[in-house]
């Protein structure tokens, strides 16, 4: 019984204590050791491409550690005891898994002091250029990848931007202290032969820019790097390519992806991504257990480019660099910059061209209309005209009785005077004169009529409202005579010069005075006066006819202008719509009012040309 009691408790005591974390995979050091200063952008750029490929491919988690030799600026055996004395006491606590040396200084390095520091940790080394690596033998538990850096390459470039080349001016610190660049020491002999060599190596920054500015035809300038200068200033070599090619009046050549961008004309680069990338990849195959002396060297290939602005600074034609080169920073053509605004503007060019064509064509079809309504227009006022014409015959058949009447009387007494024995020629003269003048006074009878029933197309000319008032006036005359109705007029003397079509006014004016005389019809003969007046007013002609009939109802001013509305028994209701027609087809203005002492007037305003 206790002992089933100790179990429980035991199972108890065992569910509340905290379940044990299983082990992750053992966090694993990475030492990267750089031959050169902190802070340079190539080697920084390098040892991010590290890190990015060895987290990205390493189940443990890595720490990194990362050192600069700085070799370029201190060096001797006593230095780099004393380093070696600081990296073992830094890192005493420390297991180190793997070190990956960027540069030869940094190989170099640790080959010799591998054993004191971290005995047969694996190597991979990185950025140290072929040749330099040809002349090396590899120790025990080292691997790396080569990079292609040679001076005859720069020269090559030199060569390719300028056919002619004669000379190259090489700058930068002098070979014997550089670290990327002391094998070019080896390849200056084979150089010389091709090219004479000015060297401009080691200079205070002052001196190397009056250089620069006045080096002769066919000189190409190889920039390897400045990192201190002869007067002890240091610098960021990539930094100072900016000035270089600022202050050279030749195309500068240079070996880097971080000397490019800043003026260089280019040349065989060495890239900084696939560098750190084939670093982290060797690095990944030792922490995953392989030697380092298994993993053959490989090599990490530079890429023929050129910067595109400095083409254009020095007028290379593109045409001229090896297909193989690429260009890069090219400015991007105005259509790759701005292709959607382009696009954009196009499509709204092309609506508004669309819509333009749409509307010249609704314009098109409405003038067709217009054109068409105005020649209908005519015809009706024609046919209106009609209405009124058998009247106007009558009246006119009766004008012409006159003259053909006394045509006759004076035929006669022609005849009886042609019979005396001694005709008195100068009666004779007197009666042909007579004859003559009745005559025309006939033909003017037929004249007027024909013109007043003339089929006429619509047609615009500038003429005087007063010449078509007076005009009007004529024919409407036998009609007022004819109907027992005075028909007054007043032209003002300004002259009233309108924009329309003379035989469509001509037909307003017509039906205003017909429509009076019909509503005097009924009116005393004392009262039954028209009368017609024309004025200027502002800047309208005006022309009012006035009539002393009953008027209008008030209530119908305005409906009186409605096609069909009539009070007559045998009208027809057309003769005021369709003179609002015309009128307003002239841009003009008509309105009826009833005057203070009886009867009607119409106005009818037309703007002046
Ligand atoms: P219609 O003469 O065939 O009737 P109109 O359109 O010319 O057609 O005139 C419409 C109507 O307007 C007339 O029937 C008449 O009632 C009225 N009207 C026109 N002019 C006058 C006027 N001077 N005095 C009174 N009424 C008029």
């Amino acid at each position: 019984m206790r002992g089933r009691a100790f179990l429980i408790l035991v199972v108890f005591v065992g569910l509340l204590l905290p379940t044990p974390v299983p082990a992750g995979p053992a966090e694993r050091s990475v030492l990267v050791l750089d031959q050169s200063s902190a802070g340079l952008p190539f080697n920084t750029a390098v040892a991010s491409a590290i890190r990015s490929t060895m987290n990205a491919g390493s189940k443990s988690p890595i720490s990194f550690f990362s050192e600069h030799l700085d070799a370029n600026r201190f060096f001797g055996p006593e230095y780099e005891n004393d380093f070696v004395q600081f990296l073992k006491a830094k890192y005493r606590e420390r297991h180190i898994d793997a070190v990956i040396v960027f540069g030869v200084s940094a190989l170099d390095f640790i080959t010799r002091h591998r054993e004191q520091l971290w005995p047969s940790v694996p190597v991979v080394f990185a950025a140290i250029d072929e040749a330099t690596m040809l002349r090396r033998t590899l120790s025990n538990n080292v691997t790396g990848a080569t990079m292609q850096l040679a001076l005859q390459d720069m020269v090559k470039v030199a060569r390719i931007v300028m056919p002619n080349l004669k000379a190259v001016a090489i700058v930068g610190d002098p070979l014997e202290r550089q670290t990327f660049f002391r094998h070019f020491i080896d390849e200056l002999p084979a150089v010389e032969a091709q090219v004479e060599i000015v060297n401009l190596m080691d200079l205070p920054l002052a001196d190397l820019a009056k250089r620069l500015a006045v080096l002769p035809d066919n000189t190409a300038v190889l920039y390897t790097g400045i990192y201190f200068t002869s007067d002890g200033v240091s610098y960021i070599p990539a930094e100072l390519t900016s000035q270089i090619a600022q202050w050279a009046n030749r195309p500068v050549v240079v070996t880097a992806s971080s000397y490019l961008n800043k003026g260089a004309i280019g040349g065989y680069i060495v890239q900084s991504h696939p560098i750190g990338q084939q670093a982290g990849h060797m690095a990944l195959r030792i922490l995953a257990g392989e030697s380092a002396s298994d993993i053959p060297v490989a090599k990490v290939p530079s890429q023929l480019t050129f910067d595109w602005p400095a083409l254009q600074r020095w007028k290379i034609n593109e045409s001229h660099l090896p297909p193989s080169a690429q260009i890069v920073f090219r400015e991007p053509t105005v259509w790759e910059r701005y292709s959607w605004q382009i696009g954009l503007v196009s499509v709204v060019i092309l609506l508004q061209g669309a819509l333009i064509l749409g509307l010249l064509r609704e314009y098109r079809r409405r003038r067709f209309a217009e054109v068409q309504s105005r020649q209908s227009m005519a015809e009706l006022a024609r046919v209106m005209r009609f209405s009124t014409a058998g009247e106007l015959t009558a009246l006119m058949a009766h004008e012409l009785n006159q003259p053909l009447g006394a045509i006759l009387t004076n035929a006669e007494t022609a005849k009886v005077i042609l019979k005396s024995p001694v005709p008195d020629i100068a009666e004779l003269s007197e009666i042909v004169e007579d004859i003559w003048r009745d005559d025309h006074r006939a033909g003017e009878v037929i004249r007027r009529m024909k013109s007043f029933l003339k089929k006429a197309p619509f047609e615009l000319k500038n003429f005087d409202l007063n010449d078509v008032a007076r005009e009007t006036l004529v024919v409407a005359s036998s009609l007022a005579v004819g109907r027992k109705v005075e028909l007054t007029h007043l032209i003002t003397q300004n002259e009233l010069p309108i924009l329309g079509d003379r035989i469509q006014i001509q037909q307003v004016i017509l039906n205003l005075v017909v429509n009076g005389i019909d509503a005097m019809r009924d009116a005393p003969m004392e009262s039954r006066t028209i009368s017609v007046r024309t004025s200027l007013t502002e800047k309208f002609a005006e022309l009012s006819v006035s009539d002393r009939g009953p008027g209008i109802p008030e209530s119908k001013l305005k409906e009186v202008f409605e096609p069909f509305f009539t009070s007559k028994a045998e009208g027809m209701g057309m003769g005021l719509s369709i003179a609002r027609t015309i009128v307003e087809a002239h841009h003009g203005q008509i309105w009826a009012k009833n005057r203070d002492h009886g009867g009607a007037s119409f106005r009818v305003r037309l703007p002046l040309t």
